[in-house]
């Protein structure tokens, strides 16, 4: 149920957009920031953060059946009711086996609320991948069903995945990666802090194989983390993963067979349908040895449980009630401190039409989640906003070129390559202009779980066949519905529909918020394209150091004492943000609110900023980046995310990036003693 993330192509993101003002009232009056949301007894140079969004804290409760309560959720919530009824509307007498989109996308949705069919069927649903695995007799058996992976139910150690040839970025690449991790980090195995979610997970293990039907369970379970233990230790971790010139390894067929001869390799590209390449990128090539050994010496009874638990697992939101309750308590409640199961139509949602699958690949696995997303664009997402984004698009790059023009620290040969890397950068807003075809792919009403398996099988058959065609300039990694955005390996940046809307966007805002706003997060995504990974990307695509060795040396000094200041940061006890894991994100975060700022500026045209609500141009502009990140989570969920997310959590986006920031003090009054306050040599200053 993965799908591997791609290697340095995501660098997501997460939020909002401006232009214009239009005629109307924006969603928070008089100018686009909440005012409520203030908290006045908060100086903004202790908290920031606290003082913007304090009283939208105050009066906003986490749902029981989230982690986390946030601006960001608001939209999604506002974006799921439109997809809720859309959904419906499609569901509504829909044949037994439409041939349209719009009754394919209405019959996968039935068949996920169609409780009582799912119910009788328990684990038989699944028992096409339990006998396989039951009845395989040897490793190279079970690897075939590894291979499957990609386009079924299996779980396995190593996963492929096809993007852009970093070396070659006009040709697509079949990459090889570690994977197998059923914890969401290789953390949650081998550290101490860690241990009442290693036995949740064994507990989990355990209840599935016994629905599942398979012989000792309790045994069984043990023998499963202790595998996934092991391949846990074998792993690179997050942090190693983050460089795109150690993971950028060619191999022959030959090669990767010696790279790792304990693995039955030809048994697994079959299965995955790549067989006939030879060429594969083996990206975290030092770990491949170490988790072939791993496998091989494991009993064949303990590599069949292991298998056998990820089908169940892989499957539980598709399965009968046992499965989604133990899903649940395991998966949302102990991980995440998720109080309640979400709502089955909401779960439905997800099954059809996925969520935030460029951030989070296995979220769209086996889902139609282009087809809802045709829909969804088709009746929710209006023109102007199109090119409302566009121009404003145009005013952060130009303010990220004029920052590019004068920074003082790069030299001439490095600055010229950056500006023509700049140069090349395109922008998709709303919805990809040609849409996939779902015409060869079965759904039928009353079978979940077989939908699940065609949606999977045809998503990666079309990858794998276009693989060996030049790469598609046009291509998406975000469904429209998806409230996010992000800067990928064709060089584009990219704003799905979802994430146009208030707080992030609103065309009747005043500027300056929208600015603060979708500017910021503009300024953000652009800024990847520079940042400790995007760096080593050149202005055609390719993985080439384009830096002299003082630029570069320059470049980490000044990375290192930004990141000096976020592992100071503690958002739970005894948890700090790990400065190495999020670098790439806090200097994006920094680099876009200084461009949104710039770009509010040049604005202006030598006008003096409007006072609006009593507000300063510039306040409104800081407020506007502020109000963006409000939100709070659970203390498990700020666990997760602080060891698993390159992301900072929220409020460290903004308390991290304001201090660093001139034009925060004057607009505030924040001066030495406030909590916040930097002197001018500690101020980070890198774009
Ligand atoms: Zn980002």
């Amino acid at each position: 149920m993965k799908k591997a993330g791609l290697l340095l192509a995501v660098t997501i993101l997460a939020a909002g957009a401006a232009a214009a003002q239009g005629a109307g009232t924006p969603v928070f009056p008089p100018f686009g920031f909440d005012m409520s949301a203030v908290d006045p007894s908060t100086r903004p140079g202790d908290d920031f953060f606290q003082y913007a969004n304090g009283n939208y804290l105050a009066r906003t409760e986490i749902p029981a059946d989230r982690p986390i309560a946030s601006r960001r959720l608001d939209m999604t919530d506002r974006t799921d009711l439109k997809l809720k009824a859309l959904l419906e509307e499609a569901a509504n007498g829909v044949g037994e086996q439409p041939t349209d989109l719009k009754g394919k996308v209405g019959a996968f949705y039935a068949s996920f609320m169609d409780e009582a069919t799912i119910d009788r069927l328990g684990a038989t649903a699944v028992s096409p991948e339990l006998d396989a695995i039951r009845n395989a007799s040897d490793l190279a058996g079970l690897a075939r069903l590894m291979g499957e992976s990609a386009s079924g139910l299996y779980s396995s150690p190593f996963s492929a995945f096809i993007d852009s040839d970093l070396k070659k970025p006009e040709a697509y690449a079949v990459y090889l990666t570690q994977g197998g991790l059923g914890l969401p980090d290789r953390d949650y195995y081998l550290k101490d802090s860690f241990a009442p979610q290693r036995e949740g997970y064994r507990a989990y293990a355990q209840q599935l194989l016994q629905l599942a039907g398979w012989p000792d369970p309790a045994g069984a379970s043990q023998q499963v983390l202790a595998l996934e233990t092991a391949l846990a230790e074998a792993s690179w971790t997050k942090v190693q993963q983050r460089d795109p010139d150690t993971q950028y390894n060619p191999v022959s067929k030959a090669e990767l067979q010696a790279l790792a001869p304990q693995f039955p390799w030809n048994a697994y590209l079959a299965g995955s349908s790549i067989g006939d390449r030879d060429r594969f990128i083996a990206t975290t090539n030092t770990a491949f040895p170490k988790i072939a050994a791993v496998f091989a010496s494991a009993p064949l009874d303990t590599v069949k449980a292991w298998m056998a638990f990820h089908v169940a697992d892989n499957a539980s939101p598709y399965l009968s009630r046992p499965f989604g309750e133990a899903r649940f308590a395991f998966r949302e409640k102990n991980l995440l401190g998720q109080k309640e199961q979400a709502p089955r139509w909401k779960r439905a949602k997800l099954a059809v039409g996925g969520d935030d699958c460029g951030a989070n690949p296995g979220s769209c696995f086996g889902t139609l989640n282009w087809a809802v997303g045709k829909l969804y664009a088709e009746r929710y997402f209006p023109a102007s906003t199109k090119a409302a984004i566009q121009s404003l698009v145009t005013d952060v790059k130009a303010a990220f070129r004029g920052r590019l023009q004068k920074l003082d620290w790069m030299g001439p040969a490095t600055r010229q390559e950056a500006l023509k890397k700049l140069d090349t950068y395109t922008i998709k807003v709303g919805y990809p202009d040609t849409w996939r075809d779902y015409s060869n792919v079965v759904v039928k009403r009353d079978d979940l779980v077989g939908n699940v398996r065609r949606a999977a099988a045809a998503d990666w058959a079309f990858y794998v066949g276009r693989s060996r065609g030049a790469v598609d300039k046009g291509d998406w990694l975000m469904t429209p519905q998806t409230n996010d955005a992000y800067n990928g390996s064709l060089r584009d940046i990219v704003f799905p529909a979802g994430i146009l809307q208030a707080p992030m966007f609103d065309p009747n805002a005043d500027p300056a918020y929208n600015y603060g706003a979708i500017g910021g997060v503009i300024g953000h995504e652009l800024t990847h394209g520079f940042d400790d990974q995007g760096r080593k990307i050149d202005a055609s695509g390719a993985l080439r150091d384009w830096w002299t060795p003082n630029d570069a040396a320059e470049f980490k000094r000044r990375a290192k004492m930004l990141g000096d200041q976020y592992a100071m940061f503690e958002p739970v006890p005894g948890v700090h943000i790990n400065p190495d894991l999020t670098m790439g994100e806090n200097i994006a975060d920094l680099g876009g609110l200084t461009m949104a700022l710039d770009a509010y500026h040049a604005s202006l045209h030598g006008r003096k900023a409007p006072v609006v609500g009593g507000l300063t141009g510039d306040q409104r502009v800081l407020l506007g980046w502020a109000q963006v990140w409000a939100g709070k989570a659970t203390p498990e969920e700020i666990k997760r995310l602080t060891t698993s997310d390159p992301h900072s959590f929220r409020k460290y986006r903004v308390n991290g990036v304001v201090r660093n920031v001139d034009a925060w003090y004057p607009a505030f009054k924040v001066q030495a003693g406030d909590k916040l306050y930097l002197p001018l040599a500690k101020r980070a200053r890198i774009w």
